[in-house]
């Protein structure tokens, strides 16, 4: 076989307290997996700038000119994580065999990265990096991650546990991934529906190096909103079927009532009327904002509007010419 193109797509957001770290530990994962004959010569990694605000650019630029490993990406303006992740990808697939993609903070650990290239090397095209262990993630964050991949799972969405985009891909499940049009990205979802012969990589989550996680709480719970309603129908149906239960508990309510009053009982109060129409109105606004949610989606996905816009580019022509040997 020969030595295959390896490029590692890192999407960064304000990143610039850890960057040079990453950069220095990718080098050396780079370095020594040329050295072990691994990987091709002209592996690179791929550092995508999402619009960040700090000195990121011009960082990854100052990279670019001394580090013969080091290109770069800048999007226009903040895309966010998965979209910056798809940049990446999509500009990497150009002229890499495989590609593995990695946060900024370096909570993955990158010495797995080797073991990935030995699976891709034995003929898998997806690797997917698996935490062993949360130990140094707050409490908070293990039991909402946990509940959030319970509830993936119960509602029929095919994720992998404790597995988020720490990742290889070959070249042509990149191909592929390309041929899905959804505006609403959801990566750990959408690559288990490619195929493709893939295995796990088993390693321990880190401390995030330097810096402050860019995912506070409203962005998780948005990503886990978005992961569900893009993914699973199962919210809608659940909806469907209340509805269908209260119309049919109304029904027996209306024969009772009408019953009582041929039999002279009359209505006694307002208050259990009341009481009842507020039930039904707030059922009813829960089943519209439901279905508002996916009618929305499909609004998204009507635009068709450009995932993410790339700005400038550090990437140098041999790299871009690069060639498996
Ligand atoms: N990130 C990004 N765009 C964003 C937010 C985050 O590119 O709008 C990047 C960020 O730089 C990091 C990765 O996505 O490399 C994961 O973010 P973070 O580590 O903050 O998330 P957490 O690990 O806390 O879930
Ligand atoms: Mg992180």
């Amino acid at each position: 076989m020969t030595n295959p193109v390896l490029t590692i797509v890192v999407p960064c957001y304000n990143e610039e307290e850890v960057l040079p770290e990453t950069v220095f530990q990718l080098s050396g994962v780079l370095d020594s997996l040329i050295e072990e004959q691994l990987i091709s010569s002209s592996s690179t990694m791929l550092l995508v700038d999402d619009g960040s605000k700090d000195a990121t650019w011009p960082l990854i630029e100052q990279f670019h000119s001394v580090n013969p490993f080091v290109t770069g990406l800048k999007l226009a303006r903040n895309a966010g994580h998965q979209r910056a992740l798809l940049a990446g990808l999509m500009k990497a697939r150009s002229y890499a065999d495989c590609v593995v993609s990695i946060d900024a903070d370096l909570q993955d650990d990158v010495d797995a990265i080797r073991e990935f290239v030995v699976r891709y090397r034995e003929g898998y095209d997806i690797v997917y990096g698996i935490r062993q262990s949360r130990s140094t993630d707050t409490w908070f964050k293990r039991a909402t991650a946990q509940g959030f991949y319970k509830l993936m799972t119960r509602m029929g969405v095919n994720i992998h546990y404790n597995h988020a985009d720490f990742r290889l891909m070959s070249k042509r499940t990149l191909d592929e991934l390309d041929k899905f049009q959804e505006v609403n990205l959801f990566l750990r979802g959408m690559v288990p529906l490619l195929g493709f012969r893939s295995t796990k990589v088993y390693y321990d989550r880190k401390e995030r190096f330097a810096g402050e996680s860019k995912y506070p709480l409203k962005k998780m719970l948005a990503f886990a909103f978005d992961g569900i309603t893009s993914f699973s129908v199962t919210p809608i149906r659940f909806v469907t079927a209340m509805g269908f239960v209260l119309s049919a508990l109304s029904i027996v309510a209306g024969i009772y009532a009408i019953i009582g009053k041929l039999l002279g009982s009359t209505v006694t109060g307002w208050t259990s009327l009341v009481l009842s129409v507020w039930l039904i109105g707030g059922v009813q606004l829960l089943a519209l904002g439901l279905i508002g949610e996916y009618v929305g989606k499909i609004y998204k996905e009507v635009k068709r509007r450009p995932l993410y816009i790339i700005e400038k580019e550090a990437i140098s022509d041999s790299t871009q010419l690069a060639q498996s040997h």
